[in-house]
């Protein structure tokens, strides 16, 4: 046997997941296709990660949450949803949770530096953490003795468990026969940083505007110029945001700024610009023999409710939870009611929200004259009802 566990993917969940299982007595494997450089060093990739109280808990507990600067670490004090052209908004105040704020903000390459070094911290302590760079997986098979991984360059590994943290479009997955439920939204993101004249006051925006979705995520002030920045969510569909790409850095501002109807004032660009396929997936199965699936390859959510990280850590924090019992009591790791127990608590953590998410979309993307209505109807209905309200409060600060 070349490990206990091995875990395919090295981003922010096959971080967490190598970090949390570190210390117990296992020996684990970390398969990923980039550079040393790329995940030790990640680069920005425009995403600001919205987490909730309950992954910053994690966050803390798993030793990222202190190797992030505190300047880097935004509050998401409150939120509201826009509908149209209108300025009416559902509020969602973080009075209505438990904590000062409804969460925090975090961009995603920072999350990653973080895992990558707490993932250093804990090997350094007890050294059972293992490496694998620029390696790609080729194929992987279990039985109900064993588990193995086949590397491109003809190496082959043998574990107890394998668990596969490869992103939405999971090729182990797929490997593992594995069939998934993929809706493609025919729409793209592009995410940015973006100062702007008016403060945000720490409100995030999810703004369904007819033609595009609209999202706001407020961000410290810069540093050095003390500006008010956020990062900028933009949705539409791909030849448009082609068109927006490829826009100087002056005419994208102006028209950024025109896209939110100068609601913030003048708005400035000062990131690079990226662009993200709008994809869901939820696989119908989330374990097979010998084989776990975990963060966004276990389940792909559309961005709009901001919990892909937050389901990707819960996961983490369930199955790491299910494996480390297991070895402490001296019982196989890989044994099949493991898997299914991980399986059954993490759909039932993460598939309502999956469920509701798909039909929001669906009805504040519509822009015939019924659905127009019908969409200001339950913005409008939505603000006056509290106990929706605290629901919402609720979900975005991760309470339960
Ligand atoms: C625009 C946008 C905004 C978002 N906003 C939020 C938010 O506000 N809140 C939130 O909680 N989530 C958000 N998310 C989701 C969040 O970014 C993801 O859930 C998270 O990054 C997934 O992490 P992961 O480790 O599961 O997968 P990934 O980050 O996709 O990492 C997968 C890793 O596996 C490696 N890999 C793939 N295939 C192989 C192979 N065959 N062999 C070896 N290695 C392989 C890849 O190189 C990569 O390093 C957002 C996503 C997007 C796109």
């Amino acid at each position: 046997m070349n490990a206990d566990v091995i875990i395919v993917g090295a981003g922010p969940s096959g971080l967490c997941l190598a970090r949390a299982l570190s210390g117990q007595g296992l020996g684990i494997t970390l398969i990923e296709k980039q550079s040393l450089q790329e995940i030790s060093e990640p680069s920005f990739d425009g995403r600001e990660i919205a987490l909730t109280q309950e992954s910053a808990r994690l966050m803390k507990e798993l030793g990222l949450w202190s190797n992030i600067e505190p300047h880097a670490i935004s509050q998401l004090r409150d939120a509201k949803i826009l509908n149209g052209h209108s300025n009416f908004s559902m509020n969602i105040p973080h009075q209505l949770g438990r904590h000062q704020e409804l969460g925090w903000l975090i961009s995603n390459h920072l999350i990653r530096e973080a895992a990558f070094k707490s993932v250093q911290q804990a090997n350094n302590e007890h050294h059972d953490i293992t490496i694998l760079t620029d390696q790609k997986v080729t194929n992987v098979s279990a039985n109900n003795e064993i588990a193995v991984v086949n590397l491109e360059g003809g190496i082959e590994l043998k574990a107890q468990l394998i668990i596969a943290a490869d992103s939405r479009f999971s090729d182990t997955r797929r490997m593992m026969g594995i069939a998934a439920e993929m809706h493609d939204f025919g729409k793209n993101m592009l995410v940015c940083c973006m100062s702007h004249e008016k403060p945000h006051e720490h409100i995030a925006w999810e703004w369904f505007d007819y033609g595009q979705t609209l999202a706001l995520l407020p961000m410290n002030p810069d540093p050095v110029t003390g500006e008010y920045r956020s990062s900028v969510v933009i949705t539409v569909g791909s030849h448009e945001i082609k068109l927006l790409m490829e826009k100087s850095a002056e005419e994208f501002s102006q028209e950024v700024t025109k896209r939110f109807m100068s609601r913030l004032g003048i708005m400035r660009l000062i990131s690079t610009r990226h662009s993200y396929p709008l994809v869901s997936v939820y696989p119908k199965n989330l374990v097979a023999s010998r084989f776990a699936t975990i963060g966004d390859a276990a389940v792909g959510m559309h961005p709009v409710t901001a919990h892909g990280f937050n389901f990707g850590l819960l996961g983490v924090n369930t199955l790491s939870r299910e494996i480390i019992h297991a070895k402490q009591a001296g019982l196989d790791i890989g044994d099949t009611k493991l898997l299914l127990r991980y399986q059954r608590k993490h759909r039932a953590q993460t598939r309502p929200l999956f469920l509701i998410t798909r039909l929001i979309t669906d009805i504040y993307t519509k822009e015939s004259h019924p659905a127009k209505l019908l969409r200001k109807l339950l913005i409008h209905a939505g603000e006056n009802l509290r106990p929706l309200k605290r629901v919402i409060a609720l979900s975005l600060s991760g309470s339960k």
